[in-house]
């Protein structure tokens, strides 16, 4: 008897515990960090937003843990690119109810606004790194650059898309749903003609980029990028694109190289020896970022100062 008894208080502990570990309250769940930006912005003081990618890790290469996937499951909405860029979150996602997620490079909107991916990268080189090649390289390799919420317009256009989700699940919230899009748009249109004007006066400055992540953001802002060393930062740029690029630095057409917080190989400063190329930083994930109902504007504003602050040379 007290054997069953105490086997019994062993299992509801557990029950009680394997309850706690995973979020009562659900909440907006978003792939990666600037897309919990806009998500926060949107479902401010109405449902809690989390993001699955912890700091640090890359958006190309995450595997879920038990407790994203339940995290995935009991969200009230999950808020992701798609299956081209997050290819870890597929399998969960089409597990949810239709109005449980919205695909952001699907929507109509979005849609015409996508840029054509590069696909020049160094297949074939002597270094190359089969192994990597095999994980990676299915999921990066589409047709279109998948790093949308670096588009001004995309992010608004996401906005929309997450507040008509909420006011589905959510109609008692509709007000405040409705008030916290509208001043996002606000904020969003006066931090794009501030950046617009930080980065005016750079146009015509070449640089380099480690990683082929930024295309959305430079068009819309007229920045004139040399080229990338990578199509996905987990592979190694290859001879032939290393040599080229040393070769546009040497002549002076580039003044600088972008690293980014995650990546900060050796060959980057490798190819710039010698040269009087500068070295900056760029974070497309804002990984410095605070997540908060202003977050994606302090967001672009800070890749704005990124730029401006290596490709001024002050
Ligand atoms: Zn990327």
């Amino acid at each position: 008897m007290l054997h069953k008894n105490s086997f019994l208080c062993a299992a509801l502990t557990t029950a009680f515990l394997g309850a706690a570990a995973v979020p009562a309250q659900a909440a907006v769940v978003a792939s990666i960090k600037p897309l919990g930006f806009i998500a926060a912005a949107i479902a401010d003081g109405v449902t809690p937003t989390e993001v699955l990618l912890p700091d640090g890790a890359s958006e190309h290469d995450y595997a879920l843990r038990p407790s994203d996937v339940k995290r995935l499951q009991s969200a009230d909405l999950v808020v992701w690119v798609g299956p081209e860029m997050e290819a870890f979150m597929q399998k969960s996602v089409s597990q949810l109810a239709e109005q449980k997620q919205v695909q952001l490079a699907a929507l109509p909107g979005v849609k015409p606004l996508l840029m054509k991916g590069d696909d020049d990268d160094d297949h074939g080189h002597e270094g190359h790194d089969h192994s990597a090649e095999n994980s990676d390289e299915d999921h990066h390799h589409g047709e279109y650059n998948m790093h949308i919420w670096l588009s001004p317009e995309v992010a608004r256009l996401s906005a929309v898309a997450i507040h008509d989700k909420l006011v589905e699940l959510m109609p008692q919230n509709r007000a405040k749903l409705d008030a916290n899009l509208q001043t996002f748009e606000l904020g969003l249109a006066n931090i794009d003609k501030q950046v617009g004007s930080v980065l005016a006066p750079l146009k015509g400055k070449g640089y380099f980029v480690f990683h082929d992540a930024y295309g959305y953001f430079e068009k819309h802002y007229g920045l004139t990028p040399l080229g990338h060393f990578t199509v996905n930062p987990e592979i190694q740029p290859g001879a032939q694109r290393l040599h080229d690029i040393r070769t546009q630095l040497v002549e002076q057409k580039a003044v600088c190289v972008f690293a980014e917080p995650q990546f900060r190989p050796a060959v980057i400063n490798a190819v710039a020896r010698g040269t009087n190329v500068r070295s900056g930083t760029l974070d497309p994930l804002g990984i410095e970022v605070k997540l908060g109902k202003d977050s994606y504007m302090q967001f672009l504003n800070g890749l704005a100062n990124q730029y401006a602050s290596c490709l001024k040379g002050e």
